[in-house]
């Protein structure tokens, strides 16, 4: 999924907790992403412009990222690493680190909306990935479906909560 509706949904996930959990789960939800793509992006500004000014089309090709983007990706997008990443903050704060359900949603959001030739998603790793060969969450109906469900979720949430976030926050 894009990496703007994995922020909006990771956020709505914690909305009713207040404005701080709201961006806390809105950059988590991000965040599996930033650290792989987003490092390419930064890096390589001039794809960017051209990507921008309509000169090459798509997301950047295989063969043009460097191995880390691979390496972030596989570590980021596993759910194997989600756990012990869980488990692990869980025994050192002593209590569940509910927060990692923005990053546990990129994952699962991920999972059916990449195609096995462009960065399925491996949710295994390390261990061998029975790859879904999913649909593109570039594909124009499910990018109006995906945003209009963000859209229906962030009424729903604005109407029932908008006092409590605004008292908590
Ligand atoms: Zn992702």
């Amino acid at each position: 999924m894009d990496v703007v509706a994995h922020g909006l949904w990771g956020g709505a996930l914690f909305y009713p907790q207040g404005r701080k959990k709201f961006i806390a789960g809105a950059l988590l939800g991000m965040a599996p992403d930033l650290l792989s793509f987003g490092v390419f992006h930064v890096t390589h500004p001039g794809w960017i412009s051209m990507r921008l000014a309509g000169e090459i089309s798509g997301p950047p090709g295989l063969s043009i990222l460097p191995p880390y983007v691979f390496y972030a990706y596989n570590i980021t997008h596993s759910l194997i690493v989600w756990s012990v990443a869980f488990l692990l903050l869980s025994s050192i704060m002593k209590k569940p680190p509910w927060l990692l359900g923005a990053w546990l949603l990129h994952i699962l959001c991920d999972i059916p909306t990449h195609a096995a030739s462009y960065f399925p998603t491996p949710f295994l790793w390390p261990f061998p990935t029975p790859f879904v060969d999913g649909i593109p969450w570039s594909t124009p109906w499910f990018l109006a479906a995906n945003y209009t469900a963000l859209f229906v979720v962030y009424c729903w949430l604005f109407f029932y909560f908008r006092t409590e976030a605004g008292i908590r926050a």
